[in-house]
């Protein structure tokens, strides 16, 4: 794949929960299936997409405010959010770690 870009313009997005925008690397990416809602790890599943951060408080908050739905736009089935939650679940807790 020819990659013509010489810039290194990293594509921002902003994350649905804490509302900051952020390289997209730094993101999950959920996306809008005909299957329903769920993370998209690869980033490259067809659909409408939201950014999250890789952090627990921020899933909470777009859980709290219905980000998801809004973003999506499409309701969340109890399927969708028992998902992400079981996503959200294995992200570390808010604190960030220091890592050594
Ligand atoms: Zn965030």
């Amino acid at each position: 794949m020819a990659q013509r870009r010489g810039r290194k313009h990293i594509p921002q997005r902003t994350c649905i929960g804490c509302r900051t925008p952020s390289s997209k690397w730094e993101l999950i990416r959920v996306v809008r299936t005909a299957a329903g809602v769920q993370v998209d790890p690869t980033r490259r599943l067809p659909g409408r997409g939201a950014y999250v951060h890789a952090r627990r408080a921020c899933w909470e908050a777009a859980f709290k405010r219905k980000a998801f739905a809004r973003a999506l736009r499409t309701e969340l089935t109890p399927a969708d959010v028992a998902r992400l939650r079981a996503f959200a679940d294995t992200l570390p807790p808010d604190e960030p770690q220091a890592e050594g």
